[in-house]
């Protein structure tokens, strides 16, 4: 069995790992690369779509899930295994992703027609998403599953509702995949699963060099951030994850009416068309989060519930709480780089009574993580905008484990398995392989194209260029032929049939070579 390590390598985005048996080809997600690799996403993959038997999906997130539709469009016609609030959860994003993308491509294609320049294509759409949703399989937590020659099992990862780490076997050798890792004992979904067995561990490493403040410093980060903007009767803007965060800051700013820190005439928004949606999937699921969260349901409460909390879907909602003095608002995208947030950032980052609130990862390259360095002003959405705002930073809602809840699962590990560390910025994953060398593990941090043949434990070289895959491509070209061949033959198409001529002449050409 190999594997090759094509996305999350020194980065935290585009989660994609291809497993290799000796008969086929598996996914362990497939993501998007955000912020300054974004351009990644239009780059052909390294592999042939249609010669992948399965996906395994760690979880919703579009970093391991957003590639999926651009996958299917190219021609994977395999099954998609996920847990079921993974694959509700998809539908909402991917959907969502297309109208994003379709709003950006065209606002790009007004510009390129006035200067002449082709229109750009976006990566997929709604009937891509469509075909990608049919081919799903759902699966629960704990079951081993067989698949021709492998077998597999998903455990709860706790770091968003559905997420899972992934155990793999072929043959005698186990390879487990952390997927994320969520917090110990996380206010949203509880403790990591624990595994005790596997012979490598792809492990992730967001926070490997970081520790969170505790909950109660991290409440009272909170608190302070929110009384601060109160007293100066200002705006709060909360970029956030639509799915998990913001359900964990609707459930914190629950706790600030309920200790009376919130006065209940302060307005708190949702404003993301998809905030209901995703918010109704983690009620549906509630037994899968914690029991903090849980005990509220069993009393018929609604921990993602408040008052004064109104949930704004359509543009022109939106749009009313421009002009809004006081008030917490809460939009997507968590870094961002997109979404309603940066139509309030735009409004409002440069009133020095506005506070901005970042609780989640704000990764290198994004709009979220030059204002937390400390940026004068900013250019958003095609207009400079000066940045005087209160900037606070607040790790601890972060819905990954830090670096001593990472060793914590590691712990987990009975004998010595070898750790290969991804899904990091290069800091992260040095510092989290130091400790896991200091434990007496072997470690690897793996460059992007690296391969590892996990039987005879050896590791190539970085091949930059990507493998050549002969033998989907003829089978691609063989039923191009077919096909056309019926639609042609016995018609007086002359345009076609010049066509095909030059294409012979064209193949003489390669073959010459
Ligand atoms: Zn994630
Ligand atoms: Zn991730």
């Amino acid at each position: 069995m190999l594997i090759r390590f094509l996305g999350a390598v020194g980065e935290v985005t585009g989660s994609n790992y291809l497993l290799e048996t000796e008969n086929n080809k598996y996914l362990v997600d497939c993501g998007i690369f955000q912020g300054e690799n974004e351009k990644e996403n239009e780059a052909p993959f390294d592999f042939s779509p249609s010669s992948i038997k399965a996906i395994l999906l760690t979880h919703a997130h579009l970093d391991h899930s957003g590639r999926i539709p651009k996958l299917v469009r190219e021609g994977f016609k395999g099954k998609i295994y996920a847990t079921l609030p993974t694959i509700e959860l998809c539908e909402i994003l991917w959907f969502d992703t297309v109208k994003l993308m379709k709003e950006e491509a065209e606002r790009i294609n007004r510009k390129h027609q006035r200067a002449g320049k082709p229109p750009i294509e976006v990566l997929y759409t709604e009937e891509d998403v469509e075909a990608s949703l049919k081919l799903f399989e759902p699966i629960p937590y704990d079951e081993i599953i067989s698949l021709e020659d492998i077998k597999f099992r998903f455990r709860d990862s706790s770091h968003i509702l559905g997420s899972s780490s992934i155990e793999v076997w072929n043959k005698d050798i186990k390879i487990v995949f952390s997927g994320d890792i969520g917090q110990w004992e996380g206010v949203m979904e509880g403790t990591p699963a624990i595994i005790e067995q596997a012979d490598y561990v792809i492990i992730e490493s967001t926070y490997g060099d970081r520790i969170h403040k505790s909950l109660a410093e991290t409440r009272e980060e909170f608190t302070q951030a929110i009384q601060s903007a109160i007293s100066e009767n200002g705006k709060v803007l909360i970029p956030s994850f639509v799915v998990d965060r913001a359900q964990r800051i609707i459930y914190e700013t629950r706790l600030l009416e309920e200790t009376l820190v919130l006065p209940k005439k302060v307005p708190i928004y949702f404003d993301s068309p998809m905030g209901k949606k995703v918010t109704q999937v983690y009620r549906k699921y509630n037994s899968l989060l914690s029991s903090e969260l849980q005990k509220y349901y069993l009393n018929s409460q609604d921990p993602f519930d408040i008052e004064n909390l109104r949930y704004l879907s359509s543009v022109e909602e939106s749009k009313e709480i421009n002009n809004l003095d006081m008030g917490i608002i809460i939009a997507g995208s968590g870094m961002c780089t997109g979404g309603r947030i940066l139509h309030h950032i735009k409004h409002s980052i440069w009133k020095d009574n506005t506070h901005i609130i970042f609780v989640g990862y704000q990764a290198q390259g994004t709009l979220g993580r030059r204002i937390i360095d400390g940026a004068r002003s900013i250019n958003v959405m095609g207009e400079e905008i000066a940045v005087r705002a209160k900037v606070h930073t607040i790790n601890g809602f972060s819905s990954h484990a830090d670096q001593r809840d990472l060793l914590r699962w590691v712990d987990g590990f009975q004998g010595s398995p070898m750790f290969i560390i991804t899904h990091g910025e290069p800091n992260s994953s040095q510092a989290l392989s130091q400790l896991l060398r200091l434990k007496g593990y072997q470690t690897l941090i793996p460059v992007k194209g690296q391969i590892i043949d996990l039987i005879k434990k050896e590791i190539s070289e970085v091949r930059p260029s990507p493998s050549i895959d002969w033998n989907s491509l003829f089978l691609e070209l063989d039923n191009q032929i077919s096909t056309l061949k019926e639609k042609v033959i016995g018609s007086s198409d002359i345009e076609k049939f010049g066509l095909l001529k030059a294409i012979s002449i064209i193949l003489k050409e390669i073959i010459k070579r």
